[in-house]
């Protein structure tokens, strides 16, 4: 009788010692932050349709998916602004992003081109002062975790007037990923069994927590402003 209480409270000592570290996640630099995912296209606009039976508006919100999965794992606050195939407006994207309070806004894409060998990363923003260094961020940390892609480009960051970008009020990005219509990818976003959407998304997933680790991410108050900061 005795041996087994002494075992009943061994076990359940155990229960108690792993389940704290069972339940709460890693605190990491997304842990609270607000975040908005945008899959582009959907619905009616299926964008890239360059590699056949997967059009960019389907990998687009796989990514998405396997994005807000990664950050939500760090008590992250994640906003989609589609979790369906659904067609939305960019007016309908910013507005989302906009009234529900974003810190940042991540729109996801795959490019195009005529050309089935292209393959690289690009970077879009909008606003040099609002997008430009958070567009940075990520396409730095998309070009690191996918560069050993064969004949992987580095196309960089370009101004590039959407919508989406320009109307947000917080930093904004469109991600040109990976090209969509190189054989290559195309066959790995088909055939991989979801791990090439993984490296993708794993990718923004780490560009976001270089974002969030710096401390000029926070919005400081602009000099003359706000008077009670002075002296
Ligand atoms: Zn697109």
């Amino acid at each position: 009788m005795r041996r087994s209480l002494l075992i009943f409270f061994i076990t359940l000592s155990a229960i108690l010692f792993f389940i704290p570290k069972i339940t709460y996640s890693l605190e990491t630099a997304v842990t609270g932050h607000k975040i908005i995912l945008d899959a582009g296209h959907g619905g009616d606009d299926y964008g890239s349709t360059a590699c056949y039976g997967l059009p960019e508006k389907e990998v687009n919100l796989q990514i998405t998916n396997k994005l807000k999965t990664l950050l939500e794992t760090d008590a992250a606050k994640v906003l989609m602004t589609r979790s369906d195939d659904s067609t939305h407006s960019n007016n309908y994207r910013y507005t989302f992003a906009n009234s529900n309070g974003g810190e940042v806004l991540v729109s996801i894409h795959l490019n195009g081109s005529s050309n089935v060998f292209t393959d690289g990363t690009l970077g879009l923003y909008g606003k040099i002062g609002k997008d430009k260094a958070f567009t940075q961020v990520l396409h730095n940390a998309l070009w690191v975790g996918l560069n050993y892609t064969p004949n992987f480009i580095d196309f960089g960051v370009t101004n590039f007037a959407s919508g989406v970008l320009l109307k947000s009020t917080m930093s904004a990005t469109i991600q040109e990923t990976v090209f969509i219509s190189n054989n290559y990818e195309c066959d790995l976003l088909n055939n991989s069994g979801g791990e090439r959407q993984q490296q993708i998304a794993q990718s923004l997933y780490n560009g976001l927590i270089n974002w969030f680790s710096q401390p000029q991410s926070t919005p400081t108050p602009k000099p003359g402003k706000n008077k009670q900061t002075l002296n």
